[in-house]
């Protein structure tokens, strides 16, 4: 408000490093499973602009953890586009070697129900959500599971997809985007251009960045620089 006050524009401010909310069902249903080892690929309509190794997880709104935050500061037109968060469960293998490693699966477990014999493949709490995913009837035993039946199970855990209707709340958000455009204040000293005795640092400014400790060390070099700037005048 003062920024606008003393004549400057505002970029409207959105949270950025956030969660993403989804309209899925089974994000509720998994709430709480945090998956390690996993890619997650944020498509933009068809278009991949994002895909990361690391850690998520499920929540009753949708997903978090930090691929999910760092995935979020890449969606700039959220309304302009379909957003789809897509995750390899099972990055380590192939489309092959996880059909071998399945089969292999329900060859040992020939005698349980589909799910019982997905124990050693997906944590406890996704295994009857992927039967329903999958569209098998929960009573099929492994061993009478289908070729085809199998290459879907494949398809479901190389490209398990969450689709994403909006950005986590802002104050939940680990930063904003958005703030007072930097054409209109000085890089050197972050005095305001447009009204001498004004400084700006840190977030107010439209600047962000990804997660490794980037946004912290913006905040810190505006704010050195203002505060040398202090000194000299
Ligand atoms: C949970 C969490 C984890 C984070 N982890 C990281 C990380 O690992 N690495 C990283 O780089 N960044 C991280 N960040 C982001 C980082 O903390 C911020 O980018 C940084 O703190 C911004 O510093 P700032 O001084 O500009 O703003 P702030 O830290 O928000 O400080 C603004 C201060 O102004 C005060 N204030 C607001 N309005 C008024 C008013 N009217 N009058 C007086 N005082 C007022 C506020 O109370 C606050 O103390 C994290 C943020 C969150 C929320």
């Amino acid at each position: 408000r003062l920024a606008r006050q003393a004549g400057h524009n505002v970029v409207q401010p959105v949270a950025s490093l956030c969660s993403l909310c989804s309209p899925d069902s089974d994000c509720r249903k998994l709430m709480g499973l945090s998956l390690r080892n996993v890619i997650l690929t944020l498509y933009q309509d068809k278009k991949p602009v994002y895909s990361e190794l690391g850690e998520m997880l499920f929540t009753h709104f949708g997903i978090s953890g930090p691929l999910t935050l760092s995935a979020s500061s890449y969606i700039k037109n959220m309304k302009g586009h379909i957003w789809t968060a897509e995750i390899d469960l099972k990055p380590a293998l192939d489309e092959e070697q996880l059909y071998k490693r399945i089969t292999n699966d329900f060859a040992i477990l020939s005698a349980k129900s589909v799910q019982g014999a997905l124990a050693k493949l997906l944590p406890n709490s996704m295994q009857p959500v992927m039967v329903e995913r999958w569209g098998i009837d929960p009573a099929t035993r492994a061993n009478q599971v289908t070729r085809e039946q199998k290459r879907r199970l494949v398809d479901l855990i190389k490209h398990w997809q969450v689709p994403i209707s909006r950005r986590g709340d802002l104050e939940h958000a680990v930063i904003t985007a958005g703030g007072v455009n930097v054409r209109e204040v000085n890089p050197k000293t972050m005095q305001s251009k447009l009204c001498p005795g004004l400084y700006f640092a840190g977030e107010v400014l439209d600047v962000d960045a990804y997660t490794g400790g980037y946004n912290l060390q913006i905040a810190w070099s505006t704010a050195q620089a203002a505060a040398a700037h202090f000194e000299e005048v």
